[in-house]
């Protein structure tokens, strides 16, 4: 028997942990809590730790887990920048994600949310809802019309330009990594030919040093005015700061994030007050053009039932070698 600490966990990951299949017989526990270096004596006793995105692995909670004998950790996500890699390697801790779990998910939240800020759904929903049908403030612009580029053609990247490619929208693509199938839907262009061309811009690179803060006030001053920002990748893609400043310009027209830099702390609410009441997230859901959901993306049937069973299949095909 193997036992599992499952960090981070809301009822939903236990409900499909739990209907997952797997051959090896396995305990899995389940913590609400952040596996950081304050709650890593929770794993004491344990063979393998199961991290998400919030979770903060570093050098110091890795040398915690190899001092009580663990060597490996499962990430129930795709991205990996909330675990010191480099560490991990030099303390001989194996690190297993979910490389690939219903890329549409993503996709197809990135796309929900362009529709949703160009037709100003929320606006005219709120409006309705008091009674008024006026329509003043609420027109869109033709999808069609527009120039759409998408920074990352991976999986989520290259499924976000399939269901955008329906739209008969102009599509412009940038990656260190060209592939054919995103050639085939798109044109590949230096990122300044994309951020001067593109009315939406939304982004699927992975979050890196060289990707840190890719859009600033260098490359938002690049973009056309009243452009459409769409970050469903990770925060810190995106320096906040900058991108209120965008909006107060009026530079930007249109931001949709699905994720934020400091989310791990919002989500967790340990710091929701102070961040709320004056960090820039407060101003910017201020905007009525600024649509913010809470780490989403990911969040369908397929995408969750595809999270499980692969953390599992990698806890197994650990322990049998
Ligand atoms: P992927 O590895 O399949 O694709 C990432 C692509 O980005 C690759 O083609 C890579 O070459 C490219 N890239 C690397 N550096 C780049 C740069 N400087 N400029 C442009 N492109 C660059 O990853 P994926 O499965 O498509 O996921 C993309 C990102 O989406 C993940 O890194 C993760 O951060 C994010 N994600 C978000 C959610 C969510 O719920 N919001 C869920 C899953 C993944």
């Amino acid at each position: 028997m193997k036992k599992i600490a499952v960090f981070s966990t809301k009822p939903y990951d236990k409900a499909f942990l739990d209907r997952a299949n797997t051959p090896t017989r396995m305990q899995l526990d389940y913590f609400e809590t952040r596996l950081k270096r304050e709650s890593v004596k929770l794993v004491e006793g344990y063979d393998a730790v199961s991290c998400f995105v919030n979770d903060i692995v570093d050098e110091s909670v890795l040398q915690c887990l190899v001092d009580m004998g663990i060597s490996l950790i499962v990430l129930r996500c795709a991205g990996f920048n909330n675990v010191d890699l480099a560490a991990a390697q030099r303390l001989g801790v194996q690190v297993s994600r979910v490389p690939s779990y219903s890329p549409e998910s993503v996709a197809e939240h990135a796309v929900a949310m362009m529709l949703a800020l160009n037709r100003k759904i929320n606006k005219a929903y709120n409006r309705v809802k008091e009674h008024n049908f006026d329509l003043d403030g609420l027109m869109g612009f033709n999808m069609q019309q527009a120039t759409i580029g998408v920074i990352g053609t991976g999986k989520i990247g290259l499924a976000a330009l399939r269901a955008l490619r329906g739209f008969g929208s102009t599509l412009l693509c940038h990656d260190p990594y060209p592939n054919d199938e995103a050639a085939a839907l798109a044109d590949y262009v230096p990122l300044d030919t994309l951020f001067r061309t593109c009315d939406i811009i939304s982004l699927h690179c992975p979050l890196m040093e060289s990707t840190y803060h890719l859009i600033d006030k260098t490359s938002i001053a690049q973009m056309k005015d009243g452009v459409m920002l769409i970050n469903t990748s990770r925060g810190a893609l995106l320096n906040a700061q900058d991108a209120l400043d965008g909006m107060k310009q009026g530079k930007i027209g249109y931001l949709g994030l699905d994720v934020y830099e400091l989310e791990g702390e919002l989500f967790f609410r340990d710091l929701s007050d102070r961040v709320m009441h004056d960090d820039v997230f407060g101003l910017l859901l201020s905007y009525h053009n600024v649509l913010v959901t809470g780490h989403q993306g990911y969040f369908t049937r397929e995408a969750l039932t595809e999270i499980a069973q692969t953390t599992l299949n990698n806890v197994e095909a650990h322990f049998s070698g």
